[in-house]
């Protein structure tokens, strides 16, 4: 077969183009992320290789070769591994593999610079190579497989695929060294480079020309090796390669549990948000070893989706080498080590919170609401959670507030523990359900994760106090003395008018509220839309229209609330006892107040033109028209 050229992906395109801006100063990256999916590419054979040992035939020792070249401007990486046939070079070396990637370098905007710290974070993989080099080959053969494939190409739109031949197995990257990459051709640059960031590679990286073989990196398994020998440095590069991260680590779980069940695990919190996040899946990736053989990096039953934000690996001692790894997500004892995994991270993270809250905040502030999503799947830890979740409340100011310190601040007469839901937490702050609460200085959580509206009703209780949401109409706040200045509310002298404005607003409204009540709740506005008893909240139930549930439920039932103190509702409160003439002012005052207190939760109004014409109206008449 003769040459066939293929045009990148443009995500790919685009990629090449602001990687070669913006990571000019930290090109030695590519010599990491070549060596890393050398290493990677070992333990997928290694693996295979144990139910089909004829792949690894002839040559057990895995290793990762460098070879430099001063006549020909080249260097090239050479591995032993899995290899790659023809479609695996056109699916992995011309695309974005990665979707939640392919959707961020989409984003990228085009300007360079701006995109640095990003790039900088999400990493560029092999295809880094063309930062020294002006033209990059591959030649692979897959093990198993007779014929081997040569990849060309100069990192400008295309590249070009052809048969070749190669001795063995395994993999060769041939880097065309570039003008500006040639500070790279020289040996101890590159050995300087390896000790740097592969150190923690587990596979012997070794010189070609080095007559002894003697590798360059410790070549053992990091988490194998005494906490007490390994440096900050080999932590992050080692987070880094397991995690195909590139930000810090935020926290690092490196132990080895002994007993009945052994296993050892080196797991990494990162510090930033990794952009699959909130991809559908929820995948974890934490990496499965096997007494030091790589399984898998998509074990579904090693971490609950609510930690797929951990990094790392874990390896058993115990479980079988020789079953697929469909059969061995159903080991009990993975079960045993996954409860094991739970509550060590989460008792870590405890430690975290309680010594050291700045810090735990940024934790707080990327993954919170994801581990937040434990609070309701995971029954047996979702207490200890709860523990460990932090809120923005209405006396807390930029602190996070955790549920303890809640409990501790609760004032004489409150049972419960208020929460308001909704979109941002700047709009919380001033809705008129939670006016009440700051009068008698009751503190409110302010919960505007997606999340949020799942857990706290599957939870019901923390320590034996009930949460309950402030836009239900049953809270009783009677019980809590007002702080402000505000008296209590004394049967009012105006019971009368206020009776006869409840009910012409009643008969006003007709079916568009279940019920019009008299507030205790609000202190300054005239008027809010609460849940009534039983329905379901009302953010609740536009999240799950949002989702496509609108059909199968029943719309929930509102209550309008009026302040009684309120300047506003007083005065039609008269004009609703006078009756007569002014009967229809009321009635379009009902209106009015309604789409109002619509509009501030964030509510859509179902007419905005008879809303518009009341309100004139209103003017109108306000201004003497
Ligand atoms: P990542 O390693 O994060 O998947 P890379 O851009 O580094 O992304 O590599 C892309 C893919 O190319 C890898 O996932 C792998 O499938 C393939 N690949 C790269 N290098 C090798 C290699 N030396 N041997 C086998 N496959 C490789
Ligand atoms: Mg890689």
């Amino acid at each position: 077969m003769t040459k066939e050229t293929f045009a990148f992906q443009t995500e790919v395109s685009k990629l090449l183009d602001i990687v070669a801006r913006s990571l000019y100063s930290h090109r030695e990256i590519f010599l990491r992320e070549l060596i890393s999916n050398a290493s990677d590419a070992c333990d997928r054979l290694r693996y295979e290789a144990q139910t089909r040992s004829d792949l690894i035939a002839g040559d057990g020792n895995f290793r990762i070769v460098l070879e430099l070249d001063d006549k020909s401007r080249t260097i090239s990486i050479s591995d032993n591994g899995i290899g790659m046939n023809r479609e695996d070079l056109i699916e992995t070396l011309g695309t974005i593999a990665r979707s939640g990637t392919e959707a961020f370098v989409k984003s990228l905007s085009d300007d360079a610079t701006s995109d640095v710290a990003l790039i900088g974070q999400f990493g560029v993989g092999f295809y880094s190579s063309f930062m020294i080099a002006d033209k990059v080959e591959v030649v692979t053969r897959k093990a198993g497989d007779e014929q081997a494939w040569k990849w060309v190409s100069d990192g400008k739109g295309d590249f070009s695929i052809e048969e070749a031949s190669r001795a063995g197995r395994g993999t060769t990257v041939v880097l065309h060294v570039s003008d500006e990459g040639k500070e790279f051709l020289d040996k101890y640059r590159l050995e300087t480079i390896v000790r740097t960031y592969s150190d923690h590679i587990a596979i012997p990286i070794v010189f070609a020309d080095d007559k002894d073989g003697k590798s360059v990196n410790a070549a053992s398994a990091l988490w194998m090796r005494p906490r007490s020998e390994i440096t900050e440095d080999q932590y992050r590069e080692f987070y880094r390669h397991a995690g195909h991260a590139f930000d810090e680590p935020w926290m690092t779980i490196h132990n080895t549990v002994e007993g009945v069940l052994s296993y050892t695990n080196l797991l990494f919190v990162p510090s930033t948000r990794p952009f699959d996040l909130y991809e559908p899946e929820r995948k974890t990736k934490v990496k499965l070893y096997v007494r030091r053989v790589f399984i898998t990096d998509d074990c579904a039953d090693l971490l609950p989706g609510y930690l797929r934000f951990i990094r790392g690996v874990v390896d058993s001692e115990d479980l079988s080498l020789n079953i697929s790894r469909e059969m061995l997500q159903h080991d009990p004892k993975l079960a045993k080590i996954r409860s094991g995994l739970i509550k060590r991270i989460i008792g870590e993270l405890k430690k975290k919170a309680t010594t050291a809250a700045d810090d735990y905040a940024k934790f707080w502030e990327a993954f919170g609401a994801v581990l937040k999503e434990g609070i309701y799947e995971d029954h047996d830890n979702s207490e200890a959670i709860l523990e460990i979740s932090r809120f923005r409340t209405t006396t807390g100011g930029s602190e996070w507030v955790g549920l303890q310190t809640y409990l501790e601040r609760m004032k004489e007469g409150q049972e419960a523990i208020y929460y308001i839901t909704g979109d941002d937490v700047a709009a919380l702050r001033s809705s008129p359900q939670i006016e009440g609460f700051a009068s008698r200085g009751v503190e409110v959580l302010l919960l505007t994760d997606p999340v949020d509206e799942f857990w706290v009703p599957s939870l019901g209780t923390y320590k034996g106090k009930p949460f309950k949401s402030v836009a239900r109409a049953d809270t009783d706040l009677g019980k809590i003395k007002r702080q402000d200045n505000g008296a209590e509310r004394p049967e009012p002298k105006n019971r009368n008018d206020l009776d006869s404005l409840v009910a012409s607003f009643k008969l006003a409204l007709g079916g568009a509220v279940s019920d019009v009540r008299l507030s205790q709740r609000l202190t300054e506005s005239p008027a809010c839309l609460v849940a009534g008893e039983g329905g379901v909240d009302i953010r609740l139930e536009r999240l799950l229209k949002r989702h496509g549930a609108d059909g199968s439920m029943p719309t929930a039932q509102r209550v309008l609330e009026i302040n009684p103190d309120h300047a506003l509702i007083k005065r039609l409160g008269s004009l609703a006892n006078d009756g007569g003439e002014a009967s229809a002012t009321v009635s379009e005052a009902a209106h009015v107040l309604l789409d109002q207190a619509r509009i501030l939760e964030g509510e859509p109004i179902p007419d905005p033109m008879a809303f518009a014409q009341r309100l004139n109206a209103v003017l109108q008449r306000g201004l003497g028209g």
